[in-house]
């Protein structure tokens, strides 16, 4: 029981995974955690949790964590002192600055870190270096859903609360499979459908809530945007528009109704491969719910057309009314990584101050330069890939990454690691040796989620608290100090001396966290942003008055459909898809040091028998997969989960090489790479 002497101490805290946010309660003793069971009240998990978040802790103390910080020395990193390392650091900064300018620096922040560090990592660069070089790492994911969401709403956040979700009467779920890599929220959706919801799944895979769909769309991948447009266009076609609010709360629907005009049912099926029937069938649940719900994942985002797929998923929902009205329960965007939506709320971007303030706006810069006593870069920074390119032309001096295995997730990975190889220094901080951190030049020991102070965002705005269950090993710190003590090494103080502190700075600045504090989350549990004052309670629904775009209404989207960058050919016949898998997490550095590794042991490549057949293929063989990018290897799995033509694998482990084989072009809006869609040939290894 928590509390007891025999439990050792009990901490509540928010899990470091995903973005669904549910409360775990860490019981620790004699120094390692014994224990992580979910919280009964937890406001997300109701006592629910995951094989990741209730099992994968084993490696905050793995034999081979980051305990030192390390220098490179003669070709090898070797354990050194922090202040032999910081020092280090801050010199190559300080030469850069002085020899090429503030724009030779790039921080990659962390969608892993708390909203307190990456508030802190943003102000750094802004005010001690002098640029906006900072990114997160939403840039590969829901980066389209921050800029789609803004265009057709004002706020880059889901507009309802899950909650909403959960009372749906129809829920249209798109480009996601929640059971694997959101459990929780997954097993709430299938509850809802279970009770009675109908169920439309738009999925080029068979994913696990496809088999109690009441229709399963699978488009080829890459068409979304014309599947949504065709949706939409059965809806207005069968007068099933919200036609009241579309007058009176939207605008853009004459030049939609044009466009729409061109994507009839049969045409549709034509782009995309789903049957005119089923089309119809489900714009038809949709269109008739009293309260229909929108869940979208990255098979929205990561397309070389993500925003404008974003913006059509929009679209469906303005045209019911669902959004803003009560009456149904909007569009919510399954986060990814546990903070990708607070990363970015706190201004690990290039183009916006925390609270999404732009940073070539003189007003928006003004309240920052107010708050921070400097004056502040007015110019858009690099974004992720571009960052990489401009070390590979010799552009920048210093590359400061976070949390981040770019040389594992990222699409393209040569490329990356060309970039890395070509940037004089690359400071990495980091859980354990990743495939980034051992082709750095500093290694700095961080701490992990259990062992922190702050809060994260999850997928439905909730800002929680993070607390730290035991203190990180040997040297190890957390990013939070360890950002203070780079500031302080050159000659800066940046302020907000803690966590707390620095939230409640960030709420100065920021009308979304106008009332947000440490001491009320600590007192109240989570509270939805926006949270415009201490006594007023955070917003669930969003837009009942008004939207926040700068006329007020909701604004509908006539982009036409466009084809993705690369198609199938003869020669690279199969779309590779990439996703996650249900033991692990991303890049895998925490979950394959933990016994999850024993439920999925190793990458594999999905494939459709038919496809297998035709390859001369047997369920395990391994294969050597080629793109027009890159090689990776693999041991084929022949199952029926893809559809024929496609493969999908995970980028969990390193040896794979998935990410040799991804492209680096990305959404046009964006830059979110198209992970979705890359045509890849496929033949049994030693052929
Ligand atoms: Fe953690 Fe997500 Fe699993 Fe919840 S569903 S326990 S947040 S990984």
């Amino acid at each position: 029981p928590p509390g007891s002497a025999a439990a050792g101490t009990v901490t509540r805290t928010t899990c470091g995974y995903c973005g669904v946010g549910c409360t775990l309660q860490v019981r620790v003793t004699g120094g390692e955690v014994a224990a992580v069971l979910p919280a009964r009240d937890g406001p997300v998990n109701s006592g629910h949790a995951c094989v990741k978040g209730r099992f994968a802790y084993g490696f905050l103390r793995a034999p081979d964590r980051l305990t030192r910080p390390l220098l490179r020395r003669g070709g090898r990193l070797e354990p050194v002192g922090w202040d032999e390392a910081i020092g280090h650091v801050a010199r190559a900064m300080r030469e850069a600055v002085a020899a090429a300018g503030p724009d030779t620096v790039a921080a990659i922040s962390s969608a892993r870190a708390t909203n307190e560090e990456n508030y802190l990592v943003q102000k750094f660069m802004r005010v001690v270096i002098g640029t906006n070089n900072v990114d997160n790492c939403s840039r590969l994911c829901h980066s389209p859903s921050a800029a789609g969401l803004t265009a057709s709403f004002g706020l880059a956040g889901g507009t309802d609360a899950f909650e909403d979700v959960e009372r749906a009467d129809c829920l249209l779920v798109v480009g996601a499979n929640p059971a694997e890599a959101h459990p929780v929220a997954g097993a709430r959706l299938l509850a809802a459908a279970l009770r009675g919801a109908r169920l439309v799944v738009a999925d080029p895979r068979a994913v696990g809530l496809a088999r109690y769909a009441d229709v399963h769309l699978r488009p080829r991948p890459g068409t979304n945007v014309a599947l949504f447009h065709g949706l939409a266009h059965v809806i207005l076609a069968e007068g099933l528009a919200d036609e009241d609010f579309l007058r009176d709360r939207t605008t853009g629907l004459a030049e939609l109704r044009e466009l729409l005009a061109g994507y009839p049912p049969r045409a549709v099926q034509e782009i995309t491969g789903v049957p005119a029937a089923d089309l119809v069938a489900a714009a038809r649940h949709y269109g008739r719910a009293r309260r229909p719900a929108i869940v979208y994942g990255l098979g929205v985002t990561e397309h070389l057309h993500g925003t404008d797929g974003v913006r059509a998923l929009a679209n469906l929902a303005i045209l019911r009314g669902a959004v803003g009205t009560g009456r149904g329960a909007g569009v919510t965007a399954l986060r990814g990584q546990n903070n990708v939506q607070g990363a970015s709320d706190m201004g690990a971007l290039p183009d916006a101050l925390p609270g999404y303030g732009k940073v070539t706006d003189p007003a928006a810069r003004g309240r920052a330069e107010r708050v921070w006593g400097v004056p502040l870069p007015d110019r858009p920074g690099l974004r992720i890939p571009d960052m990489f390119a401009a070390a590979r032309g010799g552009r920048l001096r210093v590359l400061w990454i976070i949390g981040e295995d770019v040389c594992q997730t990222d699409p393209e990975t040569g490329r990356v690691v060309a970039a890395l190889a070509a940037c004089p220094l690359v400071v990495c901080q980091e859980l354990f040796l990743s495939e980034t951190a051992r082709r750095a030049d500093v290694v700095l020991p961080a701490a992990a989620w259990p062992e922190k102070d702050g809060t994260f965002v999850n997928f439905d705005r909730r800002v929680q608290r993070v607390r730290p269950a035991l203190p990180a090993p040997g040297e190890a710190r957390a990013d939070f100090a360890i950002v203070h003590a780079l500031a302080a090494a050159l000659g800066a103080d940046l302020g907000c001396r803690t966590p707390a502190e620095a939230l409640a700075e960030c709420a100065r600045l920021t009308p979304l966290f106008a009332g947000l504090s440490h001491e009320r989350l600590d007192r109240e549990g989570a509270v939805r942003w926006p949270a415009p004052a201490a006594d007023r309670p955070g917003t669930a629904s969003l837009y009942r008055e008004r939207f926040a775009t700068p006329d007020g209404r909701a604004h509908l989207a006539a982009a036409p459909y466009l084809p993705p960058g690369e198609e199938p050919d003869a020669d690279y016949p199969l779309i590779l898809i990439t996703g996650r898998r249900w033991a692990h997490y991303n890049s895998g550095t925490m979950t394959r040091r933990t016994p999850n590794l024993r439920l999925d042991p190793r990458d594999q490549l999905d494939v459709h028998p038919d496809d297998a057949a035709r390859l001369g293929l047997r369920d395990g063989d391994e294969v050597a997969v080629e793109s027009r990018h890159g090689r990776a290897r693999l041991r084929a799995a022949v199952g029926d989960q893809v559809a024929p033509g496609q493969v999908f694998c995970a980028f969990h482990f390193p040896g794979s090489g998935v990410n040799r084989l991804t492209a680096t072009r990305g959404d046009t809006a964006t830059s979110c790479p198209e992970y979705k869609v890359t045509p890849v040939r496929v033949r049994r290894a030693g052929r």
